[in-house]
């Protein structure tokens, strides 16, 4: 069966009682060409990082739907864990996957699972890349509790994030500092990899057609964590507070990204204290959060626990 082919799609629908459902954000692809190309991108880029036992890397998929992408990525990995919210898909996947002995299909809330542990569970000790079409609406929450997903060391057991997303969202987690797009998210992932724009994705490649065009994101991870890119990064034990510092620091930075940071961060610190890190720092006291870049806030956040 063609997992891609809009009859069919609706004629398994139809079959299983159900129909897309847009409070999950369910827009499946009807062009075969895409799943294909975003599973070839997962598992083929070459990685802009050296990373050791590619061959035995574990894929975690959020959001099968029907299985489409699901078996690309069954077809170029060992294994496949795939977490699907929507209990009327589940019977849907039991049929169409299941020639695939290497999928694992789980009934859950991605949003509402422990991702570390899942994440750990799947790599048995290697590492994990994430391929996904995500919902649009929860695209950030999710990227952010993979990110989140550190180990104690603060290095990641994920390497590799390919994510179909509205290309507003790929724009604006690959912006630099200074740009019009550039957000805490931005600041986010650069503080855990490198993002690129793979290619794009036109709304017709969908049912039901979205609103919006989308694009494939691709995020390497750095091998050893924050620390490749802030090598004074504090270590051991002082890395989860120091971490959670810094990204209350971008957050607060960003609600009101056009205010000096001293202002910007008057909820966090008294002003005074900003002011003397920034000038410590060799940076004007009036400068706004959206000109700093990711490293600037991780020696802004160290500067303001001393
Ligand atoms: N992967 C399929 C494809 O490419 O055709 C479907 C993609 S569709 C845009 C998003 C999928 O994510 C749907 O299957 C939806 O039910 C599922 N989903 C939505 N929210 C979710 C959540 N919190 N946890 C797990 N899956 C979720």
């Amino acid at each position: 069966m063609n997992l891609c082919n809009l009859t069919e799609i609706r004629q398994l629908m139809e079959k299983h009682g159900i129909a897309p459902r847009k409070s999950f954000g369910q827009n499946f692809l009807v062009n075969a060409s895409i799943p294909e190309e975003i599973a070839d991108t997962s598992a083929y880029t070459a990685p802009l990082f050296a990373r050791e036992n590619a061959d035995s890397v574990r894929v975690l998929e959020i959001g099968p739907g029907i299985g489409a992408l699901t078996r690309e990525l069954a077809a170029r990995y060992p294994a496949v864990t795939a977490v699907e919210i929507d209990d009327g898909l589940i019977p849907v996947l039991g049929e169409t996957l299941a020639d695939c002995e290497n999928v694992r299909v789980i009934h859950a809330d991605f949003m509402k699972t422990d991702a570390r542990a899942l994440i750990s569970e799947i790599t048995d000790g290697g590492s994990v890349h994430v391929c996904a079409n995500l919902p649009y609406y929860i695209t950030t929450p999710i990227l952010t509790a993979l990110l989140d997903a550190y180990r104690p060391d603060g290095s990641s057991p994920i390497t590799r994030i390919t994510l179909l997303v509205q290309r507003e969202f790929a724009d604006r987690v690959c912006a630099e500092a200074g740009d019009r797009d550039y957000s805490a998210t931005s600041v986010l992932l650069a503080l855990h990899g490198c993002a690129r724009r793979a290619f794009t994705v036109s709304a017709g490649n969908f049912y039901p057609v979205p609103k919006v065009e989308s694009a494939v994101l691709l995020i390497d991870t750095y091998p050893g964590g924050l620390r490749d890119l802030y090598p004074d990064c504090p270590t051991g034990e002082a890395f989860a507070p120091y971490y959670a510092k810094l990204t209350a620091v971008i957050d607060t930075a960003f609600v009101m990204r056009r205010k000096a940071l001293p202002n910007a961060l008057s909820s966090l610190f008294p002003k005074e204290k900003t002011e003397a890190a920034l000038t410590a720092l060799g940076i004007r006291t009036d400068i706004r959060g959206e000109k700093l870049t990711p490293l600037d806030f991780c020696r802004l956040t160290a500067e303001l626990a001393k």
